[in-house]
């Protein structure tokens, strides 16, 4: 198919040739264990490892042995300041080398397989010293490099990145041409700048894109798997162009920058579609600029791939099923309901439904789906459109959020009369909901009748499979887990590697909370039932708690107990 190669994938090319050349495997070996990676998708390294039973410390020190070259193991601050100056970032990470120190005039250079001519003429040539070479881990190297460049620098940044093909979409504009006049900076750094931002979010997953002055440059930082990163620094000349370029490409007015703006647009990448969702405001170094990404994509999310046990998975299923009532999702911001409202959706969508949303904003689009945007700057609100859509005849009505006392009453009217409402509640957990919705003034009479299923949750990291890391649980660790405190508990915890950008998670998963209304609960919910009565009660009933499910999760070896503590709330 003549695809590129990533820089992984060379890596481990030149590895095995490396291994084969040194003796370490056959070259039928290692034509055998390439077969393997392309077949499985496992990476070369991870075959030879599991397969052939090699430790990285074996491969490390057969490579030695072969090589004549010394193996090493590397100790944060091992890097003097003198070498860490012998060549750029970029190229440390390139080739996956440090510089060590300097012996006299050559510089001692760290890699993980001996490096060819071509490499080692090129480290010469850029440092201007000879090169002595040794051996060290591919992960200790990976660690250091990882260490030593929070936030890289912006040449050695935009170097590493190729310029991608990036289609901005043109929804019936000419974009491309406006305003280029008012940029500041050469036009073609900053249009470049801005499509590796956005390349490279896309790319990383990144839910949003954050670029702030600061007294003399500006902050790029992403939000990946929840998490902020800063990612480089760029020179106060090009923050200008690049909020210019943002604003031109979101339709707004770059003249003005005393005022916020909010706009978006729409990019094609690698055959995903994302919509940016642009926001800018004033700040004492100039405007700030947040971008949202959406990737279209996950419109289509199924109720399946959330994260839930099949249990409360059969429970949602079923509530879905009726004809009327209310389901619920709770959780504090970004914590997935939104995603788990659209798999809903989804899973009951078909062309004999009408289906109406009402979101403030809209952020996916959906196929067969009546998709209405609040507007509060004309006084539209939740609870006023929700109105003229009951007479439209819907069959399901989601509510983005139900905030006020006025869109509680009108989206519980409209459960009593025959439509199947979804909704969101920012509460904390599954059994403080119902009682919610009496506190914002709804007779607890009514809240009883219409409530069938209220869900709770999460999201949690997912470690990264590349780099987990057993161990034994200890005493306290089982006891946290409910298991019995002598047994023995084998866990997995975060390291971090190059693939997860040494954060060691990769990706989210929801834990959820799901609660069916039985009428027991529904009488206590309405009351004032110490919420520990309500949920032991639930729990006999049947219901999975967020901590018991999450606790599933650890023993899967999908996410660490460390993940679940800081985010899920306990039992009791
Ligand atoms: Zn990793």
């Amino acid at each position: 198919m003549g695809e590129m190669k990533t820089m992984d994938e060379e890596w481990e090319l030149r590895f095995g040739d490396a291994l084969v050349e040194g003796g370490v495997i056959t070259a039928a070996e290692l034509e055998r264990a390439l077969a393997a990676s392309e077949r499985t998708g496992k990476r070369l390294r991870s075959i030879l490892m599991g397969e052939r039973g090699l430790s990285e410390h074996d491969i490390m020190r057969n490579l030695s042995q072969s090589t004549g070259l010394p193996l090493i193991h590397l100790e944060p601050g091992m890097m003097d300041e003198r070498a860490k100056a012998a060549f750029p970032v970029s190229m440390t990470r390139k080739y996956n080398v440090l510089p060590l120190r300097f012996e006299g005039d050559e510089l001692v250079v760290a890699a993980d397989l001996p490096l060819d001519i071509a490499v080692l003429e090129s480290l010469a040539f850029t440092s201007g010293h000879p090169i002595q070479q040794v051996l060290a881990g591919r992960e200790e190297i990976a660690a250091i490099i990882g260490a030593a460049s929070g936030g890289d620098r912006l040449e050695e940044w935009m170097g590493e990145w190729e310029d991608e093909l990036l289609e901005y979409v043109d929804r019936n504009r000419e974009v491309e041409q406006a305003g280029v006049e008012e940029f500041e900076v050469k036009e073609g750094d900053v249009v470049k700048l801005v499509n590796l931002l956005i390349t490279r979010a896309i790319k990383m997953d990144a839910s949003d894109i954050h670029i702030e002055p600061e007294e003399g440059f500006s902050r790029i930082r992403m939000r990946v798997d929840g998490q902020l990163r800063e990612i480089v620094k760029v020179p106060d000349e090009l923050h200008k162009g690049m909020v210019s370029r943002l604003k031109v490409l979101s339709e707004l007015d770059i003249a003005e920058r005393r005022l916020p703006h909010d706009g978006s647009f729409f990019v094609h990448f690698q055959g995903r579609d994302i919509d940016l969702r642009t926001s800018t405001s004033p700040t004492i170094y100039g405007e700030s600029v947040s971008l949202r990404l959406l990737d279209q994509g996950k419109a289509a999310v199924r109720l399946e791939d959330l994260g839930m046990e099949p249990e409360d998975l059969a429970r949602t299923a079923e509530a879905l099923e009726a004809p009327h009532g209310f389901v619920l999702s709770t959780g504090p911001t970004g914590c997935g309901k939104t995603t788990t409202m659209y798999a809903m959706i989804n899973g009951i969508s078909t062309p004999e439904m009408k289906i109406v949303t009402i979101e403030d904003p809209v952020e996916y689009r959906l196929d067969l789906v009546n998709q209405i945007p609040v507007n509060h700057a004309i006084g539209l609100g939740f609870a006023r459109i929700l109105r003229s859509v009951l007479r439209q005849d819907p069959n399901v009505i989601l509510v983005g959020e139900i905030r006020d006392m006025e869109t509680a009453s009108v989206a519980v009217q409209a459960a009593l009369t025959g439509h199947l409402l979804l909704s969101t509640l920012h509460t904390n957990n599954a059994p403080e909901t119902l009682l919610r919705l009496v506190e914002m003034g709804i007779e607890a009479y009514y809240v009883r009748e219409v409530v069938r299923l209220v869900i709770a949750q999460r999201l949690v990291r997912l470690l990264c499979p590349e780099c987990k890391e057993k161990y034994s649980a200890d005493a306290r660790e089982r006891e946290e887990l409910g298991e019995p405190a002598d047994g023995d508990t084998v866990l997995f915890r975060a390291r971090g590697c190059d693939a997860c950008a040494f954060t060691g998670y990769r990706g989210r998963s929801g834990v959820f909370e799901v609660m069916p209304m039985s009428e027991e609960l529904k009488e206590m919910m309405t009351t004032d039932v110490p919420m520990r009565v309500i949920k032991e009660k639930a729990v006999e009933q049947g219901m999975r708690t967020m901590w018991r499910n999450a606790v599933s999760k650890v023993r899967e070896g999908r996410t660490s107990l460390e993940e679940i503590r800081r985010l899920i709330p306990r039992e009791g």
